[in-house]
């Protein structure tokens, strides 16, 4: 099992709860297929899938573009985390929300504290020191510095993957 004779593509991980979770290669899904922890699943009613085929000297392997994990365990608990300044600034790509600098990063409350803003994911953002300086204890609509995004909590990344992943089903299908 050592050489793809197809170009190196991803397989589709899914869970036990077929959802779809992540993107594999081929050397990985061969393990979990070969190793009974993954089964070949099939999305289209007429079970024509795209597969890819492993070589080795005494055996070839097709290898579905879809599997599904058949063991449990696999669906992470995943909570949102909290609101710091390191998980508000990878959410926000370490980028000022007003001006899109990458320097001097701080944390701004959209509605500023004096006026009741919560700390939470949807009212916290990046904002360079310039920015918040110039912004003060004002909202976006009073310092008219609009911001570029609207901010909101982190979603789970398997979740996230998961609806990327219909989506671009979706578009395949519509072609
Ligand atoms: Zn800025």
């Amino acid at each position: 099992m050592s050489r793809a004779i197809y170009k190196i593509k991803p397989i589709v991980l899914f869970s036990q709860n077929y959802l779809p979770m992540a993107e594999i290669n081929l050397q990985r899904a061969a393990v979990l297929l070969v190793t009974d922890r993954a089964e070949p699943l099939s999305l289209l009613a007429d079970g024509e899938e795209r597969v890819w085929q492993m070589r080795s000297p005494n055996r070839i392997l097709t290898i579905p573009v879809h599997i599904r994990l058949v063991v449990g365990g696999s669906d992470r608990i995943w909570k949102t985390p909290p609101v710091n300044r390191r998980e508000v600034l990878r959410r926000d790509h370490h980028t000022c929300q007003y001006c899109g600098s990458q320097k001097q990063l701080t944390l701004d409350h959209v509605i500023p504290r004096s006026q009741g803003g919560p700390h939470t994911w949807d009212n916290v953002v990046t904002a360079c020191a310039p920015c918040n300086a110039q912004k003060g204890a004002r909202t976006p609509k009073q310092s008219r510095m609009p911001l570029q995004r609207k901010p909101k909590a982190p979603m789970n990344p398997v979740v996230a993957f998961a609806e990327q992943f219909w989506k671009e089903q979706k578009t395949e299908q519509e072609v």
